[in-house]
């Protein structure tokens, strides 16, 4: 991770404390050099910050290569420093696209490599979903697999070189329909105009559901495949909840640094719910134990994560035991909210439905406005298409969110032509 000094990013935290995961995190899906140090006297924090007591520094502490430090960041600081927060350039653009997974950044790849002016809001960091896989091995063209978050970063730069505008730490909270173009209120109060939209918000992991989950949020417990912590947990027996691939990719990756991995599968088998290749490797690794009927009912600890507790749902038993570090992969929800109050159609988990999936015995859905039917991908709204996760029988692979997000794109361009 850390090969070119006079770029790396330090973090530094106390040694034994957990701070920083989010910071992590976000340098890892951006793949930004980053060294984590941890510093454990006060003669240490004297040299690295001219404070001589080590509990009045607030950590974690990020400095940066020109030398500046910034104590206890949000993200949002650190992306700003970095340079990764923008402003829209243009009052309105063709094309608008919500969410930077691989079928938002597609879509971006396309709509700007084909000229029409594309802006793309993204909540939290590029990459999406897959931009947290320690490594895609399915992807075509890279046969000794890729890093989501190496990924991830090609595709941004290749989005920028066509010339779309990428907004991170941006969120579109709601959405209004009117004079032809979609009006999107964002988060930060700010609204972003467009002439068509491909909403590409993906799906957010599912919770445990269990008390105390978001108390240990990044405290013991993460939500993924926890790339950026894996290095950290050498020597650790950690814990994943899931049965399918990306939980078993996570206890691969896991398993090169932890002592032990112990996966806790609701059902059965691996069988149903993991590629075949996948799921030989895991039962073949040495450190890794899989639990099947296993079910996490409670969590437990101080500041941060300390004991789990495990149901077995065979035996009806009940066990507690150490854990400090437990990665939960067990799939997610669509991120459809935005879509509440609009008229936009959604089936009753919350995905867009689109194209012929829109048709009622082969005719338009109500309040549908164009005498043509939808067109592939397109919502239940002209010019607002769906692509990826969050489309309603979408296939939940980098490849389809990809190809869906291209594809998007030249439905978009039969739309402005009839727009005019
Ligand atoms: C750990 C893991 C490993 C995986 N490994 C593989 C693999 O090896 N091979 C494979 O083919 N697939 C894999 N998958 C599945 C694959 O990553 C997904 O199918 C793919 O990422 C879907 O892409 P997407 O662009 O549709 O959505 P997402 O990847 O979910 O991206 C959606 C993006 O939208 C953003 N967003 C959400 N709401 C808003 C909003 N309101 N405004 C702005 N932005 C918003 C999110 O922050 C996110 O960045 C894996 C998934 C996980 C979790």
């Amino acid at each position: 991770m850390v090969d070119d000094a006079s770029r790396c990013i330090k973090l530094y935290g106390r040694a034994g404390h957990r701070e920083g995961y989010e910071l992590r995190e976000f340098l890892q899906r951006h793949v930004v050099l980053y060294e984590w140090i941890e510093l454990d006297t006060d003669q240490d924090c004297l040299q690295r910050f001219g404070i001589a007591d080590i509990g009045n520094v607030r950590f974690p502490v990020v400095e940066f290569p020109d030398g500046a430090q910034l104590f206890d960041p949000t993200v949002r600081e650190v992306a700003d420093k970095l340079g990764y927060i923008a402003r829209p350039r243009l009052k309105e653009y063709d094309v608008s696209i919500y969410g930077a997974g691989p079928a938002g950044l597609s879509a971006a790849v396309y709509a700007a490599s084909e000229g029409l002016s594309t802006v793309v809001i993204e909540k939290t960091a590029v990459g999406g979903q897959a931009g947290t896989s320690s490594m895609i091995e399915n992807y075509m063209g890279f046969p000794e697999g890729i890093t989501g978050a190496e990924l991830a970063d090609r595709a941004r730069e290749q989005a920028l070189k066509f010339g779309a505008e990428i907004i991170l730490m941006s969120e579109g909270v709601k959405a209004e329909f009117r004079d032809g173009r979609i009006h999107a209120q964002l988060a930060d109060g700010g609204v972003m105009t467009a002439r068509s939209n491909v909403c590409a918000t993906g799906v957010e992991y599912r919770k445990l559901g269990i008390k105390d989950e978001m108390r240990f949020l990044g405290k013991g417990l993460f939500y993924g495949a926890g790339a950026s912590e894996a290095p950290l947990c050498q020597g650790e027996t950690v814990y994943i909840v899931g049965g399918a691939n990306s939980a078993g990719q996570a206890a691969m990756h896991m398993a090169s640094y932890a002592e032990k991995v112990v996966m806790l599968v609701r059902g059965p088998s691996l069988t149903a719910t993991m590629s075949q290749y996948l799921s030989d490797r895991v039962k073949r690794h040495s450190r890794i134990e899989v639990r099947f009927h296993a079910e996490v009912t409670a969590l437990d600890g101080d500041v941060y994560l300390r004991k789990i507790t495990i149901a077995d749902r065979a035996s009806g038993g009940i066990s507690s035991v150490d854990a400090s570090r437990l990665f939960v992969a067990i799939g997610g929800k669509p991120n459809t909210e935005w879509a509440r109050e609009t008229p936009i159609l959604r089936d009753e988990a919350g995905y867009l439905i689109t194209g012929s999936d829109l048709l009622v015995d082969g005719r338009n859905p109500e309040g549908w406005p164009l005498a043509r039917q939808p067109f592939f991908l397109e919502t239940s709204v002209p010019g607002s298409f769906a692509a990826g996760d969050v489309r309603q029988g979408s296939i939940k692979r980098v490849v389809t969110a990809a190809g869906e997000g291209a594809m998007a794109i030249t439905f978009i361009h039969r739309f402005l032509s009839e727009d005019g």
